[in-house]
């Protein structure tokens, strides 16, 4: 008899690589309540970090701990920065989780609302993570949405995964995450390879000033490259989605337009735009 097995798909909170793999049903059973740790060697979910996915008995995520084999103080701690810049990103990586970063670059951008879900004041302050992203994002376009708190209280709700259903019910259009590297709910269809790049761009420097300037310029670009596209749906009645890909591709001399940018420029079109300017883009 083969023995059950659950099926976790954990992201690397340093890189954000994401993986499915397989745990056998007895590491959940063997508690009847609290949380478990699993620990995730190196090379099995990404190349280069080793983790610990901490899940609930019914194997539901609700967080991550790095594993550091060397954790430098610059990584640990906030340094003193003399700048309106308060976050390198390697910090709020360390703090939030990577994909959490890449996705609070897309809600600030599309517009989305998001939560962050946590028990206790942490020492992340919300107006700072609000300044720090908005200040990736162009006018009139920054500013538009803040992230926000749910607060979790786990006395009244011992189980975390229990608790996030509820909220993710509560709140079915808005990013959700917590202070434990973890994405609870994404409200979006396409992924975050957009994000994901700009930042392992952006990680090439250290000095956190470059590193929002390489993010908030590419950030400009792609907007740049929508409200170009949006000048040619406002002058047509209906074009397909095709010939709309090869006109931009034409004009955008420093774009490549595929697929991928496409359903990002639609999606921010559909978020900041009109709903009716998509529905003149023919399949
Ligand atoms: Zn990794």
């Amino acid at each position: 008899m083969t023995e059950d097995i659950k099926i976790l798909k954990p992201a690397c909170p340093k890189c954000g690589v994401f993986k499915a793999i397989s745990i056998p049903a007895s590491v959940f059973t063997q508690k009847s309540f609290g949380l478990i740790k699993i620990q995730v060697p190196q090379g099995a979910v990404c190349e280069d970090h080793q983790f610990i996915v901490i899940a609930d008995t019914e194997a539901r995520i609700i967080g991550y701990e790095a594993i550091d084999v060397s954790v430098s103080k610059e990584e640990e701690e906030l340094p003193e920065i003399e700048s309106e810049i308060k976050f390198p990103l390697k910090y709020l990586i360390n703090k939030i989780g990577f994909n959490s970063v890449a996705g609070l670059i897309h809600a600030k951008l599309f517009k989305y609302d998001s939560f962050i879900i946590r028990s206790d004041e942490s020492d992340m302050n919300l107006e700072d993570l609000n300044e720090y992203f908005d200040f990736m994002i162009p006018e009139p376009y920054k500013n538009s949405v803040k992230i926000d708190t749910i607060s979790y209280d786990d006395e009244i709700f011992p189980n975390p995964g229990y608790f996030y259903s509820l909220v993710t019910n509560q709140k079915t259009k808005a990013f959700l995450f917590n202070p434990r590297k973890h994405i609870v709910q994404i409200p979006w269809r396409t992924n975050l390879y957009y994000e994901t790049h700009i930042i392992n761009y952006a990680l090439e420097r250290t000095d956190p000033k470059e590193q929002t300037k390489i993010i908030s310029d590419s950030i400009k670009r792609f907007i740049n490259d929508s409200e170009y596209a949006k000048t040619i749906l406002d002058g047509v009645k209906k074009i397909s989605e095709k010939d709309l890909m090869k006109t931009l591709d034409e004009k955008l001399a420093m774009t490549t337009i595929n697929k991928y940018r496409m359903a990002l420029i639609k999606e921010f079109l559909r978020r900041r735009v009109s709903v009716d300017l998509i529905k003149k883009i023919k399949k």
